[in-house]
Parts: C-alpha cells; structure tokens; sequence
C-alpha cells in the first residue's frame, strides 16, 4: 500500500469526496488526484494539512507503505443487498483504517490474548464441527453463550461498535497481520449483534485463506451450532410456538428468528410450519421489531479502551495515547480513548 491509497482510504471512512478534502486542506482537487493515484508525492505541508483534515497523524498515513497487506484484505461484510455501495464503501474504508490504527499501536504494545482464533480448512472441517472446536479449544461452558464480546476479546479479536447510520448492514470482519478486527453496527438489537459477531467470527476462522462458495452460508452455519449447539438446543425445539421461541430467545440470547431458522436447518419443523411462523411474526410486527431484545445484557467491547487504560496506567496522556494509535488529538473516532472520554462527533460537514 501506499501513501496516496491511506490517503484514499482515510479520507472514504471520513465519508467525504475529493473535492471536500482538498477544498478543507487547502490544496486543488486535482493535486489530491494525483496524490491518491500515487502519480505525486505530497509535500510535507501537503501531507500535514490533509493528515490534519482526515483525523489522522502524518505517521499514520506514511506508516501505510511499510504495513504490508493492509487495505488489500479480503473484507467479509453481512449486509443487505439493499445496502448502498455509498455506505457499505464507507464502512470498508473505516475497517480498513481501524486495522492501520491497530497495527501502528501494536508496534508499541503487545496484546497478549489468552486464547487465539483458529484457522480451519472449510473443505476439511464443516462449520458446525469448526464451531464446536473452537467453543472446545476456548474451554467455554457448554450452554448459551454469555458475553460474547468477551470470549472474542479474549482470543485478541478487537471489535468496534459503531453506528453504521443504517440498518442495511450488520457488521464486517477482516483479519490484520495477527489479530482479527470485527466492525459491529450498534443500532442493531443484542440479539442480532451476537447473531452478526458469531457470523464474523465463522468468517474469520474458515475464509482467511481464499474466498470461496457458499460462504454465507457456511458463516450462518457456524454462528448457529456456535450460539445454539445442537445437542443442547434440538430437544428445546419441541412443539415450538411464539411463548416458547420468546422464553428460549431470553435463554440463548438469540432471535426468536435465528430460533426458527435452527429449528429449520435441524429439522425440528417443515417448511410450512417455517412459513407459518415469519407469517405470525408479520401480523405481531416482530418482522420489524422482536420482543424481548431489550431484556438481554448488552455487550460491550472492552479490549480497545482496556489498551488505553494500560497506557494511561503507564504515564501516557490521551494526546500521547492517541498519537500512538495513529489518531489526531480531537480524532473523534479513536477507540484506545478512555472510556467516558470518548466524543462522539461526526465528521463536521
Ligand atoms: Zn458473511
């Protein structure tokens, strides 16, 4: 990568054209051209106005080229095919920036994870068997999943919520030079994030080696047994009706949809009973709006403001912290913030 495509990509995640960015950093729109096509080097004014503009540290920008890979990853995403290119475009870059933001600190620092997330050959290893290896593999209970921001954490997986300002797309994923990076819309319902993260994760432990068919499916797959392992949940798939799907729904932590989607996928119920429920679910509005989501805790990434705490702990201040991370001062978007402190600003306009 080079420096004109960090320019690129930061200037994307700001959601602003090239005309915009050049008019603020105060430089023609035809020099920026040149410079995100990498035909002209930016000077150093050049460099610091655009940097300044973008919410980022000229190192960051120029760390571009020595960081080998970023940008050019595979993203997986889970969105609509209503989704606009416009925002799913925006949300890409912004992962993009993430993991430069993540690789520059983890020159300073190392994060020691307890567990890792492991690499499966999908042609060899089926996704539900994937799913329990890993639950295995992180020594997890064997019930519904709690906390499972936490388990990703603890395998150094750093996720970031965000509000995507849409509802067209759940989440994205990719992985950086060592640790995964799971990008996780906050407008979302509990439910359906944990639905998104564990979908991200199958992405991550099955796809990092080459795209491949059906690998949608596979991910769904693997979020399913992962979530809702079959031992446990086929029994509990009974004589389903919406009461129960609600009370597994608070049990699981999933959708009562994802509930009925399982029960599908196991067999517990025939495709008109399926169509009987999303018709049921249509007339009680569920469709739009599930009961039940607000009574399951929320989850919380912790990992990125634990980092900033550790390097607040050792004397740093927050510019020192940010600076670090690749972020200006008054970035309004830095996650290594200390929790509390973080601002939340848009991009001004
Ligand atoms: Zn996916």
């Amino acid at each position: 990568m080079r420096i004109g495509d960090a320019i690129r990509t930061a200037r994307r995640a700001c959601g602003i054209t090239q005309e915009e960015l050049a008019q603020r950093a105060g430089i023609t729109q035809a020099a920026l051209s040149r410079y995100e096509n990498g035909l002209r080097e930016p000077s150093e004014a050049a460099l610091g106005a655009l940097a300044e503009r973008l919410g980022v540290t000229v190192r960051l920008l120029r760390s571009a080229s020595r960081l080998q890979g970023a940008v050019a990853i595979d993203v997986h995403m889970r969105r609509r095919a209503t989704a606009k290119a416009t925002v799913w475009r925006r949300l890409e870059a912004q992962l993009n920036m993430y993991d430069l933001h993540a690789r520059l600190l983890g020159e300073e620092i190392s994060v020691r994870a307890v567990h890792r997330v492991p690499q499966f050959d999908p042609i060899e290893t089926p996704p539900a068997d994937a799913a329990r290896m890993v639950r295995a593999q992180w020594r997890m209970p064997s019930g519904p999943v709690r906390d499972l921001v936490g388990w990703l954490e603890s395998a150094g997986c750093m996720v970031i919520d965000r509000d995507f300002a849409t509802t067209r797309v759940d989440g994205l994923s990719q992985w950086s030079s060592d640790h995964p990076l799971i990008l996780v819309n906050e407008r979302m319902p509990t439910d359906r994030r944990r639905l998104t993260l564990a979908h991200e994760l199958g992405h991550l432990c099955l796809h990092n080696l080459e795209p491949m068919l059906d690998m949608e499916q596979d991910a769904n797959d693997f979020a399913a047994e992962f979530l809702m392992p079959e031992v446990l949940i086929r029994p509990q798939l009974r004589n389903l009706s919406t009461g129960k799907l609600l009370d597994l729904k608070r049990q699981w932590g999933v959708s009562a949809q994802a509930l009925v989607e399982r029960a599908y996928r196991l067999g517990a119920i025939d495709a008109g009973r399926r169509t009987g429920f999303y018709k049921q679910f249509s007339y009680l509005g569920w469709r739009r709006r599930e009961p039940v989501s607000d009574e399951l805790p929320p989850e919380q990434p912790r990992l990125a403001a634990d980092i900033g705490r550790a390097l607040a702990g050792r004397g740093l201040t927050a510019e020192e912290i940010a600076q670090i991370a690749g972020f200006t001062a008054a970035a309004p978007d830095n996650p290594f913030s200390e929790p509390g402190r973080r601002l939340h600003i848009v991009p001004s306009s």
